[in-house]
């Protein structure tokens, strides 16, 4: 059964995926296919065309490459690689295609008279989602060169009202990139700080693994997966004792170090290291065999009683104790730490700088 908390790591991945990035952009190429269906029926089956006195056969060979751009657009969108050529061609590159698109349509409307023109304000708020400041102002640059030039071509008197309205219609397009560059700063801004948050929540501050809290959600997701995995629970051995002889600070930088030495003894991809709370550790371990998870340990074992702690001055020599459990379907995930706890508390009363292994390992 899927509980809150769960729903909620599911949404909080979802949000961050590239399936969430995939999705909108083919809600975007959706909405631009929807639009072109309408200007084909608008065109083929009602008057408004020749109502409106525009350039009919411009709007056929505007329909014509809006209807090629799209399939293209939705082939490379649904059938290529995120990331590959013609899928970025197909939605960063859009707003080369919307560019063309916008200039074409206001031409074939009337030029100077178009009603379209606030289309081009839409597009500079597009760029500067895409492709940000730089980008946006190039973008900009690029209406208003083509724009101009467009009303060249057709004769446009670059004199008295109607360079007023020439002008009018420049400064509302600075104007509109103005607010899509706000819009893009903003919005970097707000990306930045929820990693940050997004960092820091699952972080612990001293040592920077992974916290309790992302422990439990991680321990959570490896159940409801039902994959094999281990559980290996580890503590300091008597480190009151250090706390209490060269002070917080040092026992502090100890803490570090194994942080540090759990994290190099980790093999790669196989799991996480968290810290359980205080100077006790969690390691999550998707491993299945005994042999796997007794190299892990038995490293991190062998380093420590190698290793000499230099810190502040002083000579320090730490062990730890491991308490390791295997998965069992139907475990749940108290009942898998209580598990792993006893374990630990088993090698603690065995005399320390030892781990302990299930029973289950020997089934
Ligand atoms: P054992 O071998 O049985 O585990 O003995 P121990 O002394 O390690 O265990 P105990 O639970 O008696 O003491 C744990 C100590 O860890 C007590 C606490 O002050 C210390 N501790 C917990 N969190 C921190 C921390 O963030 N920094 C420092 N410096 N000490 C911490
Ligand atoms: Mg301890
Ligand atoms: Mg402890």
């Amino acid at each position: 059964m899927m509980n809150k908390r769960n729903m909620e790591m599911k949404r909080r991945t979802w949000r961050s995926s590239p399936w969430r990035v995939h999705s909108f952009e083919i809600s975007v190429s959706l909405l631009r296919l929807f639009l072109w269906i309408v200007l084909g029926v608008v065109l083929l089956a009602t008057p408004a065309v020749s109502l409106l006195g525009f350039d009919q056969q411009k709007l056929f060979g505007l329909l014509i490459f809006g209807i090629c751009f799209n399939i293209f657009a939705q082939i490379s969108i649904h059938f290529t690689a995120q990331g590959s050529v013609p899928y970025r061609m197909a939605t960063k590159g859009g707003i080369i295609f919307g560019y063309i698109a916008t200039l074409w349509l206001i031409q074939a409307t009337g030029a100077e008279e178009s009603p379209f023109f606030p289309l081009t304000y839409l597009l500079v708020l597009h760029g500067a989602i895409y492709w940000r400041y730089l980008g946006s102002v190039m973008l900009t640059l690029a209406i208003f060169v083509g724009y101009t030039l467009l009303l060249a071509a057709d004769g446009y008197a670059f004199s008295g009202a109607s360079l007023l309205r020439y002008i009018i219609q420049i400064i509302l397009l600075l104007t509109m990139l103005f607010f899509g560059m706000n819009l893009a700063i903003r919005e970097r801004g707000h990306r930045d700080e929820k990693s940050l948050y997004r960092e820091q929540m699952n972080h612990d501050y001293l040592t920077n693994l992974y916290n309790h809290r992302h422990f439990q959600d991680q321990l959570q997701q490896r159940i409801d997966r039902q994959h094999p995995f281990c559980l290996v629970l580890a503590d300091i051995d008597h480190f009151k004792k250090i706390n209490d002889t060269y002070g917080h600070l040092t026992g502090d930088r100890i803490l570090k170090a194994i942080a540090a030495i759990l994290l190099d003894k980790l093999p790669p991809n196989r799991g996480g290291v968290f810290r359980y709370g205080g100077e006790e550790f969690a390691i999550l371990l998707d491993l299945s065999t005994k042999t796997s998870v007794q190299k892990f340990v038995g490293d991190v074992i062998d380093e420590l009683n190698q290793k000499t702690f230099h810190v502040d001055g002083v000579d320090l020599k730490v062990t730890m104790s491991f308490g390791i459990e295997r998965y069992h379907a139907e475990d749940e995930k108290d009942q898998l730490i209580l598990r792993a706890d006893n374990l630990l508390y088993s090698a603690k009363k065995k005399g320390r700088n030892q781990a302990l292994f299930s029973e289950r390992f020997d089934e």
